[in-house]
C-alpha cells in the first residue's frame, strides 16, 4: 500500500502549490510513490471525501497558507484528525506569512478598505427563500500551529524545489526526524551566501537605502552596501535565490532553532550595525526603513511575541 498524501491550501497565494510543480520531473517520482487522496487545486476530491475517511488514514497532509477564515480552521482540524502527520508547507503556514501582516488591522477594517463602507461581503445572504453563506474572517491571521498540532515545517516563500524534494525524501523514507523539526539546514543565510567573504567583520552604517534607490554591486555583501539584508537572522536552504538576483534576503525561511522571535532577531541584526549618536542620525536611519513591521516581521507577525497590533 502506498502512503496516502493530501495537499491543502488555506490563506495562500497559490505559490506553494506551484512549488510542488517546480519539482519538475521529480514530481513524477513522488506521484508514483504516494497515493494522493486530496488536492483541491489539482484533483476533484471534495471535503466530504475527506470527512468520510477513517481517522489517521492519511499518512501526511501538507497544508500551505495561514489560517484566516472559519472554514480554513474547520479544514485544518479535519485534516489533523484524518492524518498521522501534518506538515506546515511554506512560511504562511509555518509563521503566518504575508497574510499575517493584516494583523496590523481588523477584519472589518480590511473589508471596508477593499470593498467600501456599504456593501462589503456579508457572511450570510438571503434571497428568494435561499440562504448563501460565506466563511467568516477572523480578526487575526494564525500560523497553522496556533490552530492545530503540527508535526513538521517546510520553510520558504515558496519553499525551494530542493527543500521540497529533500522533505519528501525524509518524510517518505521512514526514519522521521524529531517532531517539530523545520526541514531545512539549521544555519544562518550569511553562512552560505555567495557574498559572505565580502561581509565585513566590523560593519558600521549611518544610513540605509531602499533597494530601488541603489544600483547594487553584484559581488559585494548587500548589507555592506547599506541595504537592509536579513541574511544574518534567516535560516538558509533557499539556494540564495534572492541574493543571486541581486536582491536582499527578506527572511522568508524564518528563524533558526536558536531564535525565539524572528523579527526581534532581525531587528537586532540590523540595529547592531547602526553607528549614529544624534537625533538627526536616527531620523536618517528611519528614512531608509520606511516600513519597520513589513521589513522585520514580513513573514512572521502572527507567530511572533507581538502576534498582532493591539486595539488602542
Ligand atoms: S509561503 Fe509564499 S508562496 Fe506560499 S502561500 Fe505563502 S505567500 Fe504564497
Ligand atoms: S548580509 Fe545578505 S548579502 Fe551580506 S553575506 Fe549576509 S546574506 Fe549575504
Amino acid at each position: 500500500m502506498k502512503p496516502k498524501v493530501a495537499f491543502y491550501w488555506c490563506a495562500s497565494c497559490g505559490g506553494c502549490e506551484e512549488a510542488v510543480l517546480d519539482l519538475a520531473e521529480e514530481v513524477l517520482n513522488i506521484v508514483a510513490a504516494v497515493d494522493i487522496v486530496f488536492w483541491p487545486v489539482a484533483l476533484d476530491f471534495k471535503e466530504k471525501d475527506v470527512a468520510a475517511m477513517e481517522d489517521s488514514s492519511i499518512s501526511i497532509s501538507f497544508v500551505n497558507g495561514a489560517v484566516r477564515t472559519t472554514h480554513q480552521l474547520e479544514m485544518a482540524r479535519l485534516l489533523r484528525r484524518k492524518s498521522k502527520l501534518v506538515v506546515a508547507f511554506g512560511v504562511c503556514a509555518q509563521l503566518g506569512g504575508i497574510p499575517g501582516l493584516s494583523n496590523l488591522t481588523t477584519a472589518s477594517d480590511t473589508l471596508r478598505e477593499v470593498y467600501g463602507a456599504a456593501d462589503h461581503p456579508q457572511s450570510e445572504f438571503r434571497e428568494d427563500g435561499r440562504t448563501l453563506t460565506l466563511p467568516k474572517l477572523f480578526d487575526s491571521v494564525f500560523a497553522l500551529d496556533r490552530t492545530i498540532p503540527v508535526d513538521y515545517y517546510i520553510p520558504g516563500c515558496p519553499p525551494s524545489p530542493k527543500i521540497v524534494a529533500d522533505a519528501f525524501q525524509v518524510l517518505l523514507g521512514g526514519e522521521l526526524p524529531e517532531p517539530g523539526t523545520v526541514l531545512a539546514p539549521d544555519r544562518a543565510m550569511c553562512d552560505e551566501c555567495p557574498r559572505r567573504d565580502t561581509h565585513p567583520q566590523e560593519l558600521k552604517l549611518d544610513r540605509f537605502h531602499r533597494v530601488q534607490e541603489r544600483v547594487l554591486d553584484p559581488e559585494i555583501c548587500i548589507l555592506a552596501q547599506g541595504v537592509p539584508c536579513l541574511g544574518p537572522a534567516t535560516r538558509t536552504g533557499c539556494g540564495s535565490r534572492c541574493i543571486s538576483g541581486n536582491m536582499p534576503c527578506t527572511g522568508c525561511f524564518g528563524p533558526t532553532s536558536r531564535m525565539r522571535d524572528y523579527g526581534g532577531k532581525a531587528l537586532c541584526s540590523i540595529a547592531s550595525v547602526i553607528d549614529v549618536s544624534d537625533e538627526a542620525g536616527i531620523d536618517r536611519v528611519f528614512e531608509g526603513i520606511v516600513d519597520p513591521v513589513g521589513t522585520f516581521y514580513r513573514y512572521s507577525l502572527p507567530s511572533s511575541f507581538l502576534e498582532r497590533k493591539r486595539p488602542e
